[in-house]
C-alpha cells in the first residue's frame, strides 16, 4: 500500500520501519481468514488487514484514538496471519511498532498504565515473582473456585543431574518457568544429559525482554538482550556448543537479538553469534532422536546395554519405561504448538514426529495453526477473549481424547492448565519420563501433584 510518512514520524526509525512494512501490503486480506480475534468478531479492523490500515492512517498523520489502541489492543500478536500473506508482511513486527506509535498520542486510563506497570515489574523478576506466586499458592484454599483453578500446584522439579559431561549447552534462565513449572528446566537439563551434554544456566542472565517488548517498553527489552549477551557471551567463549530455549515464546524473542542490537556496535556481532547458536530444545532433541528411540521402549524391554548407550548408564536405561498409555496401548498425545513455535520460530512437525518416533500416538485436531489465547501477557489484559479462545482450544484439543496434552511454551501450559480436562505438559516432560529420569515424578503414569 503507498505511504507517505507524517512530518511528525519522519527520522524515528521504527516509524519507518513499519511505513517499509505497510507498503508491502497488498490489501488482498488472504490474512483474515487466518486470525483467530477476526474469527471471533467478525470485525475487519479486529483483523490483520484492518489493523494494517489502521497503523498505515497513523503513519500519514491521522491522530490516533482510543478505538484504534483497543484494536491494535485486541491483536494477540500471534502471527498466524504471517504464513497466510503471499507478499512476506512482518505483521508482528509492525503490531509491535504500532502500538508504540499509538501509545504516544493516546493516555491509557490509570487503571490500565497501573496494570502494565505492575506486570513489567513483576513477571520480568524472577524473585519477586517466585515469592508472589509461592504466597499465592499458599492461599490458594481460600481462593475463590475461578482463581483456584488459575493457580495449579507446582509439579516439584526432581534433581538436575549431577555428571560432569565433556561437551556443553547453555539453557536460558527465564523469569516466569522457573517458579510456575519448575520441572521443565530440570527434564530439559536430564534428557540433555542422557544425550552426553552438560547444561548450564547462567546465573546473570534472565527474562528473554519478551514481556517489555510487547508491554511497551523496547528500552527496557533492550537492557534485557544486553545483560543475556553479557551472561551467555563467556560460556559460548568457553565452548558452550548452543544456546536451548524451551519456552518458545523466549526462543522467538532470543532470536530477534540480532536485528535489536543491529545498531549497537558494541553487540552486534555477538548477538548475531548467539542467535546463531540459540535452538529451540526440539531441534536439538529432534537430531539425537534415534538414539533417544533405542532407549525408550526397546530398553525398558530388555533393560540393557542398548539404552545405556545414549550416555553409558545402565541403571537409569533399565528403569526407562515405554511410552504406553491406559490398558497397554500407546500414549494417546495431541500436541498444541505454540504461535511462537509455529509461526515466531517457524518449526512445525519437529516435535510431533519427535514424539510419534518415541512411541506415542499423536492425534491430529481441528485448527491447529490457531492461538489458545495465552499469548504472553494477553491472557491478563484480555482475558475475555483469552477465555473464549482457550474454550474452542481446549474442545479441539480434547475432542480426540487424548491421554495428554503436550505443548512448548509455558504460558500456553499454564493457560490451557487451568481449564483443561486431561493434563497439560512440555513435552520435554514426556520426553523425561519415557527414558525413566524423572525422579518418582511422573507425567503419564501416576496421580498429579495437588489436584
Ligand atoms: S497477529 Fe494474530 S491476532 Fe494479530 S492480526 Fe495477526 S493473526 Fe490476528
Ligand atoms: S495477506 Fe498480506 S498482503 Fe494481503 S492483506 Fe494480509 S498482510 Fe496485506
Amino acid at each position: 500500500m503507498q505511504t507517505t510518512l507524517a512530518d511528525r514520524w519522519r527520522g524515528r526509525a521504527e516509524a519507518e520501519e513499519a511505513a517499509a512494512i505497510v507498503r508491502k501490503c497488498v490489501h488482498c486480506g488472504f490474512c483474515t481468514a487466518a486470525c483467530p480475534t477476526y474469527r471471533l468478531l467478525g470485525d475487519e479492523l479486529d483483523g490483520p488487514r484492518g489493523r494494517i490500515y489502521l497503523v498505515k492512517r497513523v503513519l500519514e498523520g491521522a491522530v490516533p484514538t482510543a478505538k484504534t489502541q483497543l484494536h491494535l489492543d485486541r491483536c494477540l500478536t500471534c502471527r498466524a496471519c504471517e504464513p497466510a500473506c503471499p507478499s512476506g508482511v512482518e505483521y508482528g513486527r509492525l503490531a509491535d511498532a504500532g502500538r508504540r506509535l499509538v501509545d504516544e498520542s493516546v493516555r491509557r486510563p490509570l487503571h490500565e498504565r497501573a496494570v502494565r506497570a505492575a506486570l513489567r515489574a513483576v513477571l520480568t523478576r524472577p524473585r519477586i515473582f517466585a515469592a508472589l506466586l509461592g504466597l499465592a499458592r499458599q492461599l490458594r484454599p481460600v481462593l475463590p473456585a475461578r482463581l483456584r483453578t488459575q493457580l495449579r500446584p507446582a509439579r516439584p522439579a526432581g534433581e538436575w543431574p549431577r555428571h560432569a559431561r565433556p561437551r556443553r549447552v547453555l539453557l536460558i534462565g527465564g523469569c516466569v518457568q522457573p517458579a510456575l513449572l519448575p520441572n521443565v528446566d530440570a527434564a530439559t537439563a536430564r534428557v540433555l544429559d542422557a544425550l552426553g551434554y552438560e547444561t548450564v544456566v547462567p546465573p546473570a542472565a534472565g527474562c528473554c525482554g519478551a514481556i517489555r517488548q510487547h508491554l511497551g517498553d523496547p528500552a527496557g527489552a533492550l537492557e534485557a538482550a544486553r545483560r543475556n549477551v553479557d551472561a551467555w557471551w563467556p560460556q559460548l567463549e568457553a565452548g558452550a556448543e548452543a544456546v536451548i530455549v524451551n519456552a518458545s515464546g523466549c526462543g522467538t524473542q532470543v532470536r530477534d537479538y540480532a536485528h535489536l542490537l543491529r545498531d549497537d556496535p558494541a553487540y552486534s556481532a555477538k548477538a548475531a553469534r548467539l542467535v546463531a547458536a540459540t535452538r529451540d530444545v526440539a531441534e536439538f532433541v529432534a537430531e539425537h532422536a534415534e538414539r533417544l528411540a533405542v532407549r525408550v521402549a526397546p530398553a525398558a524391554a530388555a533393560g540393557d546395554a542398548a539404552g545405556a548407550a545414549v550416555a553409558g548408564e545402565a541403571t537409569a536405561a533399565a528403569a526407562a519405561p515405554s511410552a504406553t498409555g491406559r490398558g497397554g496401548r500407546p500414549v494417546r498425545v495431541v500436541f498444541h504448538a505454540p504461535c511462537s513455535l509455529q509461526h515466531g520460530l517457524r518449526i512445525r512437525g519437529v516435535v510431533e514426529s519427535l514424539l510419534a518416533r518415541l512411541g506415542a500416538e499423536v492425534l491430529p485436531y481441528a485448527d491447529a495453526q490457531l492461538c489458545c489465547g495465552s499469548a504472553g501477557t494477553y491472557s491478563l489484559l484480555q482475558p475475555a477473549l483469552a477465555n473464549d479462545l482457550r474454550t474452542r482450544k481446549l474442545a479441539a484439543l480434547e475432542r480426540p481424547a487424548p491421554d495428554l496434552i503436550l505443548s512448548a511454551n509455558v504460558g500456553c501450559i499454564a493457560h490451557l492448565d487451568a481449564g483443561a480436562q486431561v493434563p497439560v505438559r512440555h513435552w520435554i516432560e514426556w520426553v523425561d519420563e519415557m527414558l525413566g529420569r524423572d525422579g518418582g515424578n511422573p507425567v503419564v503414569r501416576g496421580a498429579e501433584t495437588g489436584d
